[in-house]
């Protein structure tokens, strides 16, 4: 197990899929942990999940997309454990979370680019932005942001999601290079394929087939943010390629 005592840590898109696993494990490896989203009594849920585990948790329902409720998370966050030394921009929306089927780009609606890329980009920015100089301040942190295969090829019909990862990928990139100095590290990790969670809800059954388990990125998670200052910083793998560079 990796001792993850000492670390505070803030999960968007906690109250299903992928980010509720995460949390979970971040928990029981004694993290205390922020969970984060719009649905209270879903993130209530995953708290109850891990009420025996060694961390604690916090939920604190937040919009992304808002930035005084991310400045209301990180505060409570703050009142609660305090300083952030770890955050995990997960919440994310894609074109099956939103329609039973894709659009080419040019049918996609203007609203649900925009909302596509609210929730996916500047929800991560406004999280970051808040939560950093924290980090900076205590001069250690990491930021971990959820991007996707998608975030390194394009896809027919992924317009807006493509947009948004490939995005994603930049901004972390560049806040990387600003923050490197100050001991916070961050990166991109994503599931290696399709995890098993609602994102897919409308995908046919017959298309199913080979999807990752929703804890896919939990081991991942958990080394990635048991990193100290000087760690892995500016780079995005997937989950096994994470496991293999940071468990040696
Ligand atoms: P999911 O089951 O649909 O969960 C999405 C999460 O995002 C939910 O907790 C949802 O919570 C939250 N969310 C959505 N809009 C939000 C908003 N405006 N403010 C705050 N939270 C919001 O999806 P998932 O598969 O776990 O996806 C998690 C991340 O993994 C996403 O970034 C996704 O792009 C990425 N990813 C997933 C896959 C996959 O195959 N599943 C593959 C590659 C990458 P509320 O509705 O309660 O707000």
């Amino acid at each position: 197990m990796t001792d993850l005592s000492a670390e505070t840590v803030i999960v968007t898109g906690a109250s299903r899929g992928l980010g509720a696993s995460m949390a979970r494990r971040l928990t029981r490896e004694g993290a205390n942990v922020v969970l984060s989203a719009r649905d209270e009594a879903a993130l209530d849920d995953v708290a109850a999940d891990v009420a025996d585990a060694p961390g604690e948790t916090l939920v604190a329902p937040a919009d992304v997309t808002d930035e005084a409720a991310v400045e209301a998370l990180v505060d409570a966050t703050v009142d609660a454990f305090g300083a952030p030394t770890g955050l995990v921009n997960n919440a994310g929306v894609g074109m099956l979370s939103l329609h039973d089927e894709l659009r080419d780009t040019v049918t996609v609606d203007a609203d649900d680019w925009r909302l596509i890329l609210e929730v996916n980009l500047t929800g991560a920015f406004l999280c970051a932005k808040h939560a950093v100089p924290h980090m900076v301040a205590a001069g250690r942190g990491n930021v971990i942001n959820v991007s996707s295969g998608l975030g390194r090829r394009a896809a027919a019909g992924w317009g807006p999601y493509v947009a948004s990862k490939w995005g994603l990928e930049g901004f972390s990139r560049t806040l990387a290079d600003e923050v490197e100095a100050d001991g916070v590290n961050v990166n991109c990790l994503d599931p290696g394929g399709r995890a098993a969670t609602g994102f897919w809800d409308h995908l046919p059954e017959a298309e199913r087939d080979g999807v990752l388990p929703p804890d896919v990125m939990d081991d991942a998670i958990t080394l990635l943010l048991a990193q100290g200052p000087d760690g892995v910083t500016r780079e995005s793998l997937p989950a096994e390629e994470w496991e293999e560079r940071l468990d040696a």
